[in-house]
């Protein structure tokens, strides 16, 4: 046996599992009406489409050791296509840098078959449905995260956590505390390149998120992005 675990078939069919009840979930009543109704009138430029319109799980590899968090899905991006991430220009962005650092097979996001695999990565969002104005509620942040500590649960061989954005690295410090972690005080503060490396082992970095506000104003640039990837590339090959 080498040194390279896997997870177990359990896992994986829970996984699987977990999928599906993230796609049915219909619990915040704003975010399910707003997400369906963005499905129904779409977007001039892709009214040919037929929108998934419904919350968007997890994507990637199971046995990922990188686990990328971002803070909901885009109305015509993920809430079009059905995959975190997929359909949009902050994608463009993300699986350009993984597919740079190897995590990705390829550098491009476009639609459910566009034959992208992760290696060693997986990409969830905080809240799973598109919210309106990118902006979740708290109540809403608080009803999702149970779906983030039931991922946490499951990928096991998580060691580097990226945070895309303020909200996100919060979130993520919210779930490891309900997952029973203690966190040291002061709680480390999000910054583009902080590094916080818990109690267990993980190490957690903050991430602008590569949304169109950052890129285009320029407070988030390429190398700026490429640079928290090839951290995360080091500490996975270490
Ligand atoms: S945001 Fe999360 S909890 Fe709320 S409806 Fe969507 S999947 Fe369910």
């Amino acid at each position: 046996m080498t040194g390279i675990s896997y997870v177990t078939i359990p896992s994986m069919r829970a996984l699987k599992v977990l999928h599906q009840t993230i796609a049915d979930c219909t619990l915040c009543p704003r975010l399910t009406i707003y997400r369906r109704g963005i499905a129904q009138t779409k977007v001039k430029r892709f009214q040919e489409w037929e929108y998934w319109g419904r919350p968007i799980p997890g994507f990637g590899d199971p046995n990922a050791r990188l686990y990328i968090l971002g803070l909901a899905p885009a109305a015509h991006g993920g809430n079009r296509t059905g995959r975190v991430f997929t359909g949009d220009r902050s994608g463009d962005w993300l699986y350009e840098a993984l597919f740079q650092f190897g995590f990705a097979n390829q550098p491009g996001a476009t639609h459910l078959n566009d034959g992208l695999t992760l290696h060693n990565c997986y990409v969830a969002a905080a809240v799973r449905c598109a919210p309106p104005d990118n902006k979740p509620t708290k109540e809403e942040f608080n009803t999702c995260r149970p779906f983030m500590l039931k991922e946490l649960q499951l990928l096991k061989h998580t060691t580097v956590v990226v945070a895309l954005g303020k909200l996100a690295f919060d979130e993520y410090l919210k779930a490891c505390k309900e997952l029973g972690h203690s966190l040291s005080k002061p709680l480390p503060k999000f910054g583009h390149g902080s590094v916080y490396t818990t109690p267990w082992g993980v190490t957690l970095l903050g991430s602008y998120h590569p949304s169109q506000q950052n890129t285009f104003t320029g407070r988030l640039t390429r190398p700026m992005f490429h640079s928290i990837f090839k951290q995360a590339r080091k500490l996975i090959d270490i």
